[in-house]
């Protein structure tokens, strides 16, 4: 697209800053040299380092947001680079997804096409706005020959019974006409149409037994002191460890299909002596047996069922209304053998712990209000330490009396126990019984990864009439998405009317088979794309284990932080399957994660329905990459939101300008030490220093940029003088220290304009190559200051201390001076008064 370019009268000459011509010239000098921003082979003498930004979906054109986060990636690829480490900075596209198929029926473009063009756009977005990305190492994760290894990783986890396939009830979005994760539902709506509430449907699906990781996905976030405690919190709560036991009630009488066990889940079963209920989900297997006779007490569950499907749409099943119907049975508690009755409950879910539990209101907030409402026996068998402590009658807990620093009474063999007590030795003796254990459970459920769409990964799985399931063999891999299909968005998945691509022989016994027309969820792609930018061209397998050995982990990763459950969990269990086929030696991906704040313009987050978009196209042709790109790294630090301002935007425009002056206006330096010297160079190692230290630490990005900023207003102050004089008051040795490392500095935030002004000071090195400036603690050091010392208003000494020191030091130094010393003589000091810089007033008794 063409570039708007906005030459504002003045012609052109060389001290003029013209950010498109400078910034075009260094552009097409780096595309002919891309070879300066690839990484070194695995066996290079160098440290490594690797710098990754989460790659973009395609959708046209870069936001504000992904100028943001590439901004900081870049800054720190560019200083690590001059740090002297072996950087891998990739870049690459997470290309499958639904708004291809969405661009398809309404602009009649095949998905393939469209979303090729949009990358080769923001491609030339990224270069135009200068990111040093390793182009080399580009991933497409539509193109077959990165999908066949979601095929081939799917089949070695086939193989090992991590995936498998199961009628289950799932998340439909109706706009999307597809199935979402549960991660994808979003307070009871989809994640991308979050005004549209998701419907529970039954269909046959396709999972990853990531159940089988909660365990290590939970211990192994200890092990991530370098991800952001908000985001190991999100982990840890979705994981959703609890420890408790399993109990079976049994059910008194006659026994239906389903058994005659109820199997429930509890964390207190210290309290299962005033279990007065046991409640069914309305979906428990058992209800169907209990309720097949009874025509009246079925109509009932399935009002308990529709109210809580509409619940779960509506995404408020917490705050349910509770409703309940006794199914007219009991069920035997094994601990006392007492009958007690067995209720279905709208509140009750199938798909957390058992879909059963024990109803203890006397001592659980939900079965209290429950038993309230329904006139059920509610019996105490626990209380509170303190209550048993001393003699006279027992006092009665307010209820539900829930806390665990408790003791238990009415509960048979097991009076007088603490609850920690009775919760160990009950889950024991209910194991030795053969009626129950001790036991865990996780919120978190198996990945549904089947989708009904035609822009995804092909599931490698056929459907024989004769032998049921049969996996594609690998050597007939990949499972190439046919061209030119017929896309709707409703009637599932469109593959499935591609008759001549569905029909194909079993590879078994050569009788009639039909292929998988489900998609793999675009989660799959993003879960390991990160291994394969380090061989993106290998074809013996998905990666080279060797080369994988020395890149990871992943030094730094940046990305938001909404990404903190579905991909960062996604990743973290696809590299432990990954190690456990052999393939990698690392059990992480990630070392250490960073999330970018995000972009708000006029008080709300930047979106094109609101109007308050700012096009990235449009800065830089405004004001250039350089400014652009400093600008979101300057107004706020990067874990913060962005409030954008266009004010901001001109501000660091008119530094860059003034940088550009400063070094192109002609001057004379004389040889000799000048007086500003000193000052200068003092201000230019704090620099350094304060620079320096916000990369290795918390990237206050904004104060380096100020500190620069700061310098350069020093040094234009120190020659002000020279505007009439016209000659500088610094040496010529002195102004080209600053000048040399000013450019350094300068690289990582505005890498046009430094490169430009390194070509100008006549440096023939590569800039991105040569050593980022190292401070000289002599030189950053305040000179020393004279404090007047006084006791009671007379000058009784002189010291001479560091500008740099604080208060509390001065304060110490003075009542340490000898002079002083001797003067106090043992007299209190009522108080030392310290004025800034000047003096010390003791005050005795
Ligand atoms: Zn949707
Ligand atoms: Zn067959």
């Amino acid at each position: 697209m063409p570039e708007q370019k906005t030459s504002v009268g003045a012609e052109i000459s060389d001290t003029r800053y013209d950010p498109q011509r400078i910034e075009e010239k260094w552009s097409a000098r780096w595309q002919q040299q891309p070879e300066l921003f690839r990484a070194e082979p695995f066996d290079s003498p160098r440290p490594k380092y690797y710098v990754l930004e989460m790659l973009p979906y395609p959708s046209g054109a870069l936001h504000m947001g992904h100028v943001r986060n590439y901004s900081i990636g870049d800054a720190l690829a560019r200083h690590m680079w001059m740090k002297g480490y072996n950087v891998l900075h990739p870049m690459g596209w997470d290309a499958f997804g639904l708004p291809a198929e969405n661009a398809a029926i309404k602009n009649n473009t095949p998905p393939r096409q469209w979303t090729l063009s949009n990358i080769a756009h923001m491609k030339a977005q990224m270069t135009r706005l200068g990111f040093a990305y390793d182009w080399s190492k580009e991933v497409t994760t539509c193109l077959p020959d990165y999908y066949r290894w979601n095929q081939w990783f799917f089949l070695k986890m086939y193989e090992r019974g991590l995936a498998y396939r199961k009628k289950s009830r799932v998340n439909w979005c109706p706009e999307c006409a597809t199935v979402l994760a549960n991660e994808q539902v979003v307070n009871g709506c989809c994640w991308r149409h979050t005004e549209t509430p998701v419907q529970q449907r039954e269909l046959e699906q396709w999972f990853l037994r990531i159940t089988n990781y909660a365990q290590e996905l939970l211990d192994d976030l200890e092990r991530l002191p370098g991800w952001p405690e908000k985001v190991l919190t999100m982990q840890r709560n979705w994981i959703g460890r609890s420890e408790g036991a399993l109990v079976d009630f049994k059910l008194d009488g006659p026994a239906g299909p389903a058994g005659d066990k109820i199997p429930v889940f509890t964390t207190r079963v210290d309290t299962i002596f005033g279990a007065t209920s046991v409640q069914l989900a309305p979906e428990h297997p058992m209800v169907t047996d209990l309720v097949s006779n009874d025509h009246g007490l079925r109509t009932k569950v399935d009002e308990l069922m529709a109210e809580q499907r509409r619940a779960k749409e509506a995404g408020d099943v917490g705050e349910i209304e509770k409703h309940g119907v006794f199914a007219e049975r009991y069920a035997i508690n094994p601990f006392n053998g007492e009958k007690v009755p067995i209720w279905v409950a709208n509140y009750i879910l199938m798909d957390y712990g058992t879909g059963a539990i024990m109803s203890v209101p006397a001592h659980d907030e939900r079965d209290y209000e429950f038993a309230k409402k329904y006139g059920l026996e509610i019996r105490i068998v626990i209380l509170p330490r303190y209550e048993r402590a001393g003699p006279g009658e027992e006092q009665q807990p307010v209820l539900p009396f829930t806390t665990t620093d408790s003791l238990l009474i009415n509960s048979g063999p097991y009076n007088e126990l603490s609850s920690e007590e009775a919760i160990v030795r009950m889950a024991k003796d209910a194991e030795r019984g053969g009626f129950g254990k001790a036991a865990v459970t996780y919120r978190l459920k198996d990945w549904g990864i089947s989708r009904q769409r035609y822009w995804g990964t092909p599931i490698p799985m056929l459907y024989c009439d004769h032998c049921g399931i049969v996996p594609v063999p690998e050597k007939d891999l990949p499972v190439v998405l046919p061209e030119n299909v017929d896309i709707t968005l409703t009637g599932g998945s469109p593959l499935a009317k591609v008759e001549d691509w569905v029909n194909v022989k079993c590879p078994v016994c050569g009788g009639t088979a039909r292929r998988e027309t489900d998609t793999m969820d675009t989660f799959v792609d993003s879960s390991w794309y990160f291994y394969r930018y380090t061989d993106p061209t290998i074809t013996t397998g998905p990666l080279d284990p060797k080369t994988i050995a020395y890149w990871f982990e992943i030094d730094q990763y940046i990305g938001g932080v909404e990404h903190a459950i579905l991909h960062l969990i996604y990743s973290r269990f696809w590299t432990k399957v990954m190690r456990d086929l052999g393939l990698v030696a690392n059990s992480e991906p990630v070392a250490r994660l960073f999330t970018q704040g995000m972009i708000i313009k006029d008080g709300a987050k930047m979106s094109k329905s609101i109007g308050n978009l700012v096009i990235p196209d449009d800065m830089i042709a405004r004001y250039g990459a350089d400014a652009t790109r400093m600008y979101t790294l300057f107004a706020t630090s990067p874990d913060r939101e962005l409030d954008w301002q266009d004010a901001g935007l001109e501000g660091i425009s008119r530094f860059l300008l003034r940088v550009h002056r400063f070094f192109t206006l002609e001057r004379e330096a004389p040889a000799e030490p000048q007086p500003a010297d000193r000052r200068v160079l003092r201000k230019l190692h704090q620099t350094i220093r304060r620079i320096t230290e916000d990369f290795d630490g918390r990237w206050h990005f904004n104060t380096s940029i100020a500190a620069l900023m700061e310098l350069l207003n020093l040094v234009l102050e120190e020659r002000s003088g020279g505007e009439t004089e016209k000659h500088a008051s610094m040496s010529a040795g002195a102004l080209k220290s600053f000048q040399r490392n000013f450019v350094l500095m300068l690289h990582p935030f505005a890498p046009y304009l430094a490169h430009e002004l390194w070509e100008r000071l006549g440096e023939k090195s590569n800039l991105l190559r040569e050593g980022w400036p190292q401070y000289d603690p002599a030189l950053a050091k305040e000179d020393e200051i004279e404090i007047v010392v006084q006791i009671n208003g007379k000058i009784r000494d002189r010291l001479f201390v560091s500008a740099d020191s604080s208060e509390e030091e001065i304060r110490r130094l003075a009542l340490a001076a000898p002079k002083v010393q001797a003067t106090l003589d043992g007299r209190q000091v009522v108080k030392a008064i310290v004025v800034a810089g000047k003096l010390v007033n003791i005050v005795v008794r």
